[in-house]
Order: C-alpha cells, then sequence, then structure tokens
C-alpha cells in the first residue's frame, strides 16, 4: 500500500503557507465579531467569506457530516460546537475552531476568548486565566518544537505547563495531528505526556497542536447533536491550536500572522521564515 511520509519536501512547505495565511485571516475576523449579541452563525458566514475571498474554501464542510466552516464551542463545550443562532452572552467563553484548504494544502488553528461581563468579573477572570493557560501551553508546546528530537516532548511541555499552572486538565480523548494535504494526518500529537517517543522531528514535519484544557474534570461526553464534546462535570474550557512547519532553518507557525513571533518571546524561541 503506498503511504505517503510524514514528512513535506520544502517546495511542499511553501506550498502550504497561503493555507495557513487563509486560516489565520478567518479566524482574526470570526475574532473581531465576538461581542455580546453576536452568534456562531455569524462568525461562520463570515470566516467562510474570507476563506473564499483569499481563493480557499472551507476544510471542516469537507469533514462527512458536518456543513460549517467554523466549531464555536461555549462554556463547557470544549471542542466541536456546531454554530447556531443563539446570541453570546456577557461572561461567555467561546473557543473557536476553523480551517481553510488553498491550492490542496490545508491550515487549522483554534482560540478562545472570554467576553467582558462587568457585572461577573470573578467569572470572567477565572475564564480569562483558564484562555490565557491554554494559549500559553499551545506555545510552549511549540517551543518545545522548536528543539525536539521526538513529538513527545511536546506534550511533556504542554502539561508541565499545565501543572505548574494550577488545578487544570488537558483531554486526553482528543489530539492533535498531522496536517497537509488532508486536515488530519500522521502523526498523531498528543497535548499530554504519553510513553511512546513519537515520530521523529525533523524538516518537513508539519503539526497542528491543540491543547484542550478545562478547569475540572477531563471527563466529556457528546451532546445530542452528534458532535459537540462538553464536560461531564459542566466545567468551563479553552481551546487554542496552531499548524507548525519544521524546516531546515527552524519552524514557522502557518496559521499564525506573525509566524509565531510574539508567542515564542517567552520562551527565547524566534521563528524563521520558510525559505
Ligand atoms: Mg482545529
Ligand atoms: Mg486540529
Amino acid at each position: 500500500m503506498f503511504r505517503r511520509s510524514i514528512y513535506k519536501s520544502a517546495h511542499d512547505l511553501r506550498a502550504m503557507r497561503p493555507a495557513g495565511a487563509a486560516t489565520a485571516a478567518a479566524l482574526a475576523e470570526a475574532r473581531r465579531l465576538i461581542t455580546p449579541g453576536a452568534t456562531g452563525l455569524d462568525l461562520d458566514v463570515a470566516a467562510e467569506r474570507i476563506i473564499t475571498a483569499l481563493g480557499g474554501r472551507s476544510n471542516f464542510k469537507l469533514e462527512p457530516g458536518y456543513s460549517h466552516t467554523l466549531c464555536v464551542s461555549v462554556d463547557d463545550d470544549v471542542v466541536h460546537g456546531i454554530p447556531n443562532d443563539r446570541p453570546f452572552r456577557p461572561g461567555a467563553i467561546v473557543s473557536v475552531d476553523g480551517g481553510a484548504e488553498v491550492d490542496g494544502w490545508n491550515g487549522d488553528s483554534a482560540f478562545t476568548v472570554v467576553i467582558p461581563d462587568p457585572e461577573r468579573p470573578e467569572l470572567v477572570a477565572s475564564r480569562t486565566r483558564l484562555s490565557q493557560v491554554t494559549e500559553g501551553s499551545l506555545w510552549r508546546g511549540i517551543a518545545a518544537l522548536a528543539t525536539a528530537r521526538r513529538l513527545n516532548e511536546v506534550g511533556d511541555a504542554i502539561e508541565e505547563y499545565i501543572e505548574d499552572a494550577g488545578e487544570y486538565g488537558i483531554l486526553t480523548e482528543y489530539v492533535g495531528h498531522g496536517i497537509g494535504r488532508s486536515m488530519h494526518e500522521e502523526p498523531p500529537v498528543f497535548n499530554y505526556r504519553v510513553d511512546r517517543r513519537g515520530a521523529a522531528v525533523r524538516p518537513g514535519l508539519v503539526v497542528a497542536i491543540e491543547p484542550m484544557v478545562v478547569a475540572g474534570s477531563i471527563e466529556t461526553f457528546i451532546r445530542d447533536d452528534g458532535w459537540t464534546v462538553t464536560t461531564s462535570d459542566g466545567a468551563d474550557s479553552a481551546h487554542w491550536e496552531h499548524s507548525v512547519a519544521v524546516h531546515d532553518d527552524g519552524i514557522w507557525v502557518l496559521t499564525a500572522e506573525d509566524g509565531g513571533a510574539a508567542g515564542l518571546a517567552p520562551f527565547g524561541i524566534v521563528p524563521v521564515a520558510i525559505p
């Protein structure tokens, strides 16, 4: 059986940049639109418009049975939430996941925001910290990738960061993945510690790293819609994700507008544009 190598050529890595850029632009627009009263469907429509304008198409819509550009997961919904017409409420913690396919290559990224609520400052503070810790753990994992020999070092770094942050849990039922011609490819990327060492980290590896972090038990269930992954104890959740390329001269975050410069700076890592 023919099996494509998980390592891409320098040409392929360059070819993946437009998909990463379209993903970043679509998510930036979605983020801009998150306000009290806006809906997940508003974000979904806007994200698709951006992706189409940039010459791509939604890769989420290519998933069998899924008909939206984004997943929008609110409060105790962790991932795979279906965009709907319910207005966002003040204080909500909203995770948005999306991706674009451009010229047959894929991008995949996610972020979380907390909507301000002047009446509930403590709720907003705890949810904001959850999102910041999750984002921090993502960047810690990406920084680890820059120097890793094996992919398990990414999960080690993420889990260590989360442990240091306090009472949080990382979902283990859902993992990151290689990305390229398909949105989900080998190898799996564990966002937590595992025994196996994982794939060798060398030029040509492109992975989506995506810690899903909860302020409670990591036990989840799937809602009756067949998609939405929700915490069993109703705890808040956050999800951050980037698609990252390893190349001859360093790493480049394909789905960050600055290649990851700002996010990696605290870890002393400088991303290098794909040559
Ligand atoms: Mg994603
Ligand atoms: Mg993903």
